[in-house]
């Protein structure tokens, strides 16, 4: 193909492409928020297919939790908390983990959520602490475990 060739082809090319960004454009303007954070959850479970998703114990590999258990507690699903030790721990917090178990008799003394309870959780394979049981009544309860001891699968 000549050079010539090639100029023509772009010359017919180009106002296609540009009419399609133009149209693209208007399409993405008129989106709601809420649309936008749906499209993105949808990429994100492209982008990190299900079986990425998975949260297994650091020391062991035993399954854990998934993601899709991720919860908001007080409007965030990360917390940061230092114990009366002075040990910081990032925490994330979960709906369920059943690779997970919990001991101990449930505490309100020093619980990092008001209106909670809490005991240790451990991993149900290895007992490595994973981080805490939290349970306000028998129905509402989650797990906050210690994201460093996590790891995804
Ligand atoms: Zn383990």
């Amino acid at each position: 193909m000549s050079y010539n060739n090639n100029l023509a082809l772009t010359d017919s090319v180009l106002p296609r492409i540009h009419h399609s960004n133009v149209e693209s454009g208007w399409y993405f303007q008129r989106l709601t928020t809420t649309s936008v954070e749906t499209i993105q959850s949808l990429l994100d479970q492209l982008n990190f297919p299900q079986e990425k998703r998975k949260l297994a114990c650091k020391t062991c590999r035993h399954l854990i939790t998934t993601q899709d258990h991720k919860i908001e507690i007080n409007g965030h699903h990360h917390h940061r908390f230092t114990n009366p030790s002075g040990i910081t721990f990032e925490i994330g917090c979960f709906a369920s983990a059943t690779g997970g178990t919990h001991r101990g008799m449930p505490t309100l003394e020093f619980t990092w959520f008001s209106g909670y309870s809490w005991n240790l959780a451990h991993c149900a394979n290895c007992l490595t602490h994973l981080g805490w049981f939290y349970q306000a009544s028998q129905a509402e309860n989650f797990y906050g475990l210690i994201l460093a001891n996590l790891i995804e699968t």
